[in-house]
């Protein structure tokens, strides 16, 4: 009997922790520009996610080259940051199930010649150079990008009130 109760508490809160899962969402100077932020938004919120941070800023080169430092050898990484330091940008930290994996797919594919309509870069825009939002490629880097944007106190736990409808238990 204990056995059981105990097995049924470990899947449930295995379950808990999964969906308490977190990204790190931005929306990029051109999808600010372009009026694309509440569009954005729209499609992690209607999936289903609960938005944990957010906040609207123009981040410095310095923040930036920090955010990108894994790409600071590439062709296109002076570029990246004149682009990504050239107006305000849109943060965000987005929780669920699996929400690292299936954010990326809300984005669609890093080029937008190759994301899938329906996706926001898909939908939303046209070159590499200009693809208006950025998401965490796994749950570590999301947790370093959270950390580099966010401070503790303005990432927010909080109880969605549709969370029995999201998910099945
Ligand atoms: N990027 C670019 N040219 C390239 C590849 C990437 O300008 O050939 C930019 C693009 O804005 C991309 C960002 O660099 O979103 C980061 O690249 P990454 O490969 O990490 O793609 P992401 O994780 O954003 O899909
Ligand atoms: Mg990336």
């Amino acid at each position: 009997m204990i056995c059981t109760l105990l097995a049924f508490y470990s899947l449930f809160s295995r379950s808990m922790a999964e969906a308490r899962e977190r990204t790190f969402i931005m929306i990029k100077p051109d999808g600010v520009q372009r009026g694309l932020v509440g569009k954005i938004i729209k499609r992690f919120e209607q999936k289903g996610f609960k938005l944990v941070a957010l906040k609207f800023m123009w981040p410095s080169e310095e923040l930036l080259k920090k955010h990108y430092a894994d790409l600071a050898g590439k062709p296109f990484f002076p570029g990246l940051v004149k682009y990504m330091s050239s107006g305000p940008v849109v943060p965000m930290v987005w929780e669920g199930l699996n929400v690292v994996k299936t954010g990326r797919v809300l984005l669609g594919a890093t080029n937008p010649a190759d994301s899938a309509p329906g996706t926001i870069r898909g939908d939303l825009c046209i070159q590499v150079g200009r693809n208006i939002c950025h998401g965490s490629d796994a749950v570590e880097s999301a947790k370093k990008e959270i950390d580099l944007w966010f401070t503790e106190k303005e990432v927010v736990s909080w109880q969605q009130a549709n969370n029995a409808w999201v998910y099945e238990d």
